[in-house]
């Protein structure tokens, strides 16, 4: 079958083996570029098969998202139910085989059934979802919580659905005037003015730091969503003065309600305006190569590429 890696030359597509082995096979449907993948790239060769976003059909056509962590079952976090903390995490995608491929293997424990309304066509997004709804959880967002989100690539945007979702009154800070427009229709009023008890910061570079710290009020909590590549550089000095909080989320996970993935999953169905909002671009899988650059290129209207297979 054909599958998207990282070789020598750059996002290929390349022949490999069907997948074998124990677990469940998902016909991919959908993977969408995620700005780790574009990350992962830049260190050369890997191994795996690219693609953490993903969705498909299983065998018997039941439409499915999937959890590209791979928790170890055995660690003290996970019998704490905290699997996305495991010890030996694998995930899908970066350390081993992902979606970005015609089929893929995963664990029965990883499948996320889709409500109806959601076609996998869209369901890449449960993933990059999901990771917002666990940072709204860990802040403790609801209905009536007023926040600013810094950074307003498909992370930030998700932060907006995830919030105003929940109820929340959102401004989000936007480089680019497309992402400005697609937060507005995800429920976003206008960019942030004056200080805010919580912050999220969305973009992962020192400059959306330095800002999410500058719009604090003190004693408000800064809320980190995105992941950072490179060291970072605290600006000390105002964070002690605000007596500021820090809170890294990583990934998704389970709570009282249920899966991150779940909820995320839901929320597609309850406002279809996120995946015709988020998803910009769809190429098939044989031009992974092409749609790997339109993803590097934010400055032109793209927020979400996606792969399809079939
Ligand atoms: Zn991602
Ligand atoms: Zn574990």
């Amino acid at each position: 079958m054909q599958a998207v890696k990282s070789t020598d030359a750059g996002v290929r597509v390349v022949e490999v083996d069907d997948p074998t082995g124990d677990g469940v096979v998902v016909e991919v449907r959908s993977a969408s570029v995620c700005g780790s993948d574009l990350h992962l790239v830049g260190f050369g060769p890997l191994p795996c098969v690219m693609g953490h976003e993903f969705a498909g059909v299983l065998a018997d056509g039941t439409p499915v998202a999937v959890d590209p962590n791979a928790p170890c079952g055995s660690c003290d976090l996970c019998a704490e139910g905290k699997t996305h903390l495991c010890r030996n995490l694998a995930i899908l995608g970066v350390t081993r085989d992902g979606g970005m491929a015609e089929r893929v293997l995963v664990h029965p424990d990883a499948l996320v059934r889709l409500p109806a309304g959601v076609a996998p066509e869209q369901a890449c997004l449960v993933e990059p979802l999901a990771v917002a709804v666990h940072g709204m959880g860990l802040a403790g967002v609801h209905g009536g919580t007023r926040l600013a989100v810094v950074g307003a690539g498909s992370i930030g945007l998700a932060a907006v659905a995830a919030a105003t979702g929940a109820g929340a009154e959102v401004q989000l800070e936007a480089r680019h005037e497309a992402q400005r427009a697609a937060g507005e229709r995800l429920g976003a009023t206008g960019a942030p003015t004056g200080e805010y008890d919580l912050v999220v910061e969305a973009a992962g570079s020192q400059s959306a730091v330095d800002r999410a710290v500058q719009l604090l009020r003190p004693g408000g909590t800064v809320v980190f969503l995105s992941s950072f590549w490179d060291p970072l550089t605290m600006p000390g000095l105002a964070a002690a003065m605000k007596e500021a909080t820090f809170k890294w989320s990583f990934t998704y996970g389970h709570h009282a309600a249920g899966r991150d993935v779940e909820v995320a999953a839901a929320l597609l169905a309850r406002r279809p305006e996120i995946a015709d909002t988020l998803i910009t671009h769809r190429f098939g899988l044989t031009d992974a190569t092409e749609a790997f650059r339109v993803a590097a290129d934010r400055a032109h209207g793209t927020i979400k590429v996606v792969l399809e297979p079939a």
